[in-house]
Order: C-alpha cells, then structure tokens, then sequence
C-alpha cells in the first residue's frame, strides 16, 4: 500500500493498515488500549519501526521518514481540529498520554465512545448551563442527557475530564481557540480590483479540508513547528480589541476619581 493512498484516509485499506500498526507495538505501548491506536502519524503512541514489523508496513513508515512527512501548516480549519484522535493526540502535551487509565477516561471511551477531539468538545459544552452544579448528582439538564444517552452515572466527572484532555492542547489544535478562519473570513475582492483585473493576495492562512491535507512532504528537519497561533488579524480589528480593552478601564477609572 502506498503512503498517499494511506494518508488520504479511505476507509477499508487504511483501516487495516492501522489494525495492523496496533497490533505490532513494542512492549513499552502495550498498556495503552487498542481501541485509541487509531493512526501512527496523529498521535504518538508507537509502533515496531524495524524488522518486528510487517515488511509492508515498514516500507510506508520508512517512506514517510524518507520524505521527511510530518504535520505542518499554520492554521487549521476547525473541522480538521475536531477530527483529530483525542487520546493520544500527537501535538498534545505529553501530559495526555498519562490520562488515559482514570475511571472517568474509561468511561468516555467505552460508554461514550469519545473517540476525536469534537466529541470531547460537544460534551464539555453539556454542562456549561448556569444550572450545572460540579457533583455526580447535579440534575441539570445536561447531565440528565447525559445518563440518560450514555447510561453515565458520573456525568460532570466525565465531562470535567474531557475538559481536562482538551486543556493539554496547544491554541492552534484546540477548537475552542478564536481561530484565523474566525475572523479573516471569505477571500473577497473590491469592485474597483474586479473592475482592474487585480488579484489582492490571499492573505487566508487556514488549511482547510481533511485530515489528510495537514500533512506536508519534503519538510526541513532543522525547522522546528510552532505550535502557536498567528495573530493575523488587519491592525484596525487589532485597534477595535484595544479600544474595547481600554473603554472598561477608562470607565473604572472615572469611577475611581
Ligand atoms: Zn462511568
Ligand atoms: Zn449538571
Ligand atoms: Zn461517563
């Protein structure tokens, strides 16, 4: 199988290929639970890189090392952030790969079935409601779906743990960010430059699709990925934020004197 072919997510093919990745892991990944192995390049659990593995699977991972694959680009659409694997996400802080063995992440994987980061996401928003007490018992509305959905007996213990999973997510990976697509918006042109031909560059930074387009070959090992967000925003959106920043000081500070 070819990594190209592998790495655009087809089911079937794919599907084994990861079953079979799962499989052949050195002792050292043997605890973590085959049911979260979901890809080798979207998290960072391991996989027999040498002649322990299946020759075929060697050849993808040895080309995709020969290529210099790896996860690159400056902002990813928010689909693409929500697709990811949760449990063991690669860009995670390493932190993630302890959470994995609570009560509560057993529950969110065999009850829940949470298996990417928008699911985490969609069960932290159940209890946000003002009504939402921090207890096992709370009857707010969320917490009633939640049992009732998932036969959950510790609702805000799960839901508090997805928190928890998402926090160890740097901005750029984390849905909950403002995110450049926020507020860069539609690539729009002016009648005047419609009128004169003009092409504004594209100033949009945001890779968009599936998962399979964040991944870029040919990469320089010597630079580092950042895990940062860009502030992109025009400098008159910029001002419009301090205006808005120094109209509530400006206010307390009126009622001060
Ligand atoms: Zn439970
Ligand atoms: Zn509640
Ligand atoms: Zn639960």
């Amino acid at each position: 199988m070819r990594l190209k072919s592998y790495l655009s997510f087809q089911p079937t093919w794919t599907k084994v290929v990861d079953a079979l990745f799962a499989l052949n892991v050195p002792n050292s990944e043997r605890k973590v639970d085959p049911a979260v192995r979901v890809n080798i390049f979207l998290q960072s659990w391991q996989t027999y890189q040498n002649k322990n593995q299946i020759p075929r699977l060697k050849t993808l991972t040895d080309t995709a090392k020969k290529y210099g694959l790896r996860i690159e680009g400056i902002a990813f659409s928010r689909v693409i952030l929500r697709n990811m694997p949760i449990w063991y996400h690669r860009e995670a802080d390493p932190l993630i790969r302890s959470m994995n063995s609570t009560k509560a992440s057993v529950c969110l994987r065999t009850k829940h079935k949470i298996r990417t980061v928008g699911e985490t996401v969609d069960l932290t928003t159940k209890i946000q409601d003002e009504a939402h007490t921090q207890s096992s018992v709370c009857e707010c509305t969320g917490c009633n779906e939640i049992r009732a959905k998932w036969k959950c007996e510790h609702p805000h213990g799960c839901a508090n743990q997805a928190k928890k999973l998402l926090d160890t997510l740097p901005p750029k990976w984390d849905p909950r960010s403002e995110l450049p697509e926020d507020y860069q918006g539609e690539y729009k042109t002016s009648r005047e430059e419609n009128r004169n031909n003009i092409k504004p560059f594209d100033k949009r930074i945001t890779t968009a699709g599936s998962i399979s387009d964040i991944f870029r070959i040919f990469t320089d090992p010597d630079t580092k990925t950042t895990n940062q967000l860009p502030n992109l925003k025009e400098p008159a959106e910029i001002l419009e934020d301090v205006v808005a920043a120094t109209d509530g000081s400006c206010e307390n500070n009126g009622e001060e004197n």
